[in-house]
């Protein structure tokens, strides 16, 4: 990895294959994926040091099975803490407990550690970019402090940053405006030295809250809650004010189930839009993750998007262009057309509709739907008690119709 000082001297005009604006999550497994491939690629992102800024905290199922394809597990592992069993909660009991690999961290230090695994081909700038012109043949690309930088492509993973879209004349389409709150936060145990259970889930009640997970990052405990509700309910000026006293209330046994809890620290908040990107398809650019379609948080499936973006991108249609001498907008449009990619996009739109009416929809339709899944769970996790192997092919075919991201071949 080649490191240009975002301050100091400029660097003279650099000219590679491939320039991905933005260091998050996409551009920097996407940056680790080309390099390996043997492409000169440059990764410029906006910060050297990545700030602490909330986004997805916990990995699981498909989502892990894709990086592990990828040869990228590695340095995520080592930035997170592996866990496996999770008690489920509902209505003050527990549901059930499933099983599986999950990654717990923080999101800065994942991306931090996916960068010190970029391949010596990759050149990591720090700068802002505040231009962009594009064509079939070359893009340019200004960088703050820096020389222009020259590529055959350009791949934008800018993710909710929009200054570069407005170049382009690519707009947002909301799809769902202020679709979720997503909370986060650290607990603490009092009185004892660990949780009972190193990870839960508790399920909500058709309130407007929809689940909370508590879950180990490196360093202690993380909960994300994930609420449907107007950000300007009483509740939720109610949870940042005393957030201890609104969590028993809405959780109930939520203390006697882990044991006694303080929450240290603040609590971080985002309000989530979805928004898909228009005029995308054009000559010399594309773009992946959330630069592209972002995701209601609560359905925890945006790392399942932005992988299929990443591994179709990369590893199929990247390489069939590089093999021409253009990147017409026809050649990138293959991209957007692509099946895995279309389903695994769709699918994330329709989970956070799902997401949304389990967790607001009183209406008979959705109160039944409700009722049988939570008696479906309680069944199965009786099963369990008696035989484990019989719980575990069920668990696998509810799996399999609940959440079905698209699989790449690739
Ligand atoms: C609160 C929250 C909770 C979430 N929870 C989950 C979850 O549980 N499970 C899940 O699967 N997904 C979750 N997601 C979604 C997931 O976090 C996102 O899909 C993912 O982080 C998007 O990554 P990205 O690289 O596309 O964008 P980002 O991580 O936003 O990265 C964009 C990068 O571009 C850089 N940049 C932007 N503009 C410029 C510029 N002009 N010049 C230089 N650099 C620039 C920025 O500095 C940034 O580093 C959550 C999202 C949020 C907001």
């Amino acid at each position: 990895m080649t490191i240009k000082q975002s301050f100091g001297r400029p660097a003279t005009e650099t000219d590679t294959d491939i320039a991905i604006v933005g260091g998050g999550l996409s551009g920097t497994l996407a940056a680790c994926i080309l390099g390996r491939a043997g492409y000169r690629v440059t990764l410029i992102d906006r910060h050297r040091i990545i700030p602490e800024e909330f986004r997805v905290e916990k990995i699981s199922g498909d989502q892990v099975e894709t990086l592990q394809r990828l040869r990228l597990l590695g340095p995520v592992s080592a930035a997170a803490v592996a866990f496996d069993d999770v008690v489920h909660m509902h209505k003050g009991r527990v549901l059930d407990r499933t099983n599986g690999r999950h990654f717990g961290f923080l999101y800065n230090k994942l991306v931090s550690a996916l960068r010190t695994a970029l391949p010596a081909n990759v050149s990591l700038i720090f700068g802002q970019v505040h231009g962009v012109q594009t064509g079939a043949a070359r893009q340019r690309i200004a960088i703050l402090g820096h020389d222009e930088i020259t590529a055959r492509l350009l791949v934008l993973a800018t993710g909710m940053g929009d200054l570069l879209h407005r170049d382009l004349g690519i707009s947002r389409r909301s799809v769902a405006e202020k679709r979720s709150l997503a909370f986060g936060f650290n607990l603490r145990p009092v009185g004892a030295k660990s949780f009972r259970h190193a990870a839960l889930t508790y399920h909500g009640v058709a309130d407007g809250i929809d689940h909370m997970n508590l879950f180990p990052v490196p360093g202690g405990t993380r909960a994300n809650l994930f609420v449907f509700r107007d950000p300007r309910d009483p509740w939720i000026k109610s949870l940042h004010e005393s957030p201890k006293d609104t969590l028993v209330t809405a959780f109930p046994f939520l203390s006697e189930t882990i044991g006694d809890f303080e929450i240290v620290g603040t609590v971080d908040s985002w309000l989530t839009d979805v928004t898909i990107a228009d005029n995308c398809q054009q000559d010399g650019v594309v773009l992946i993750g959330d630069a592209f379609q972002s995701s209601c948080p609560a359905t925890e499936i945006g790392v399942s998007r932005l992988l299929t973006d990443v591994e179709r991108l990369c590893t199929v249609h990247i390489p069939q262009w590089m093999a021409a001498s253009a990147f017409d907008r026809a050649k990138i449009a293959a991209y957007y057309g692509d099946p895995y990619k279309q389903e695994s996009d769709a699918l994330a739109l329709q989970l956070a509709a799902l997401r949304r009416d389990l967790a607001t929809n009183t209406d008979l339709r959705w109160r039944t739907r409700r009722q049988i899944h939570f008696l479906r769970r309680r069944a199965v996790h009786a099963v369990a008690n008696l035989s484990p192997a019989l719980a575990t092919k069920l668990h696998r075919l509810a799996a399999r119709y609940v959440k079905s991201p698209a699989r790449s071949p690739a």
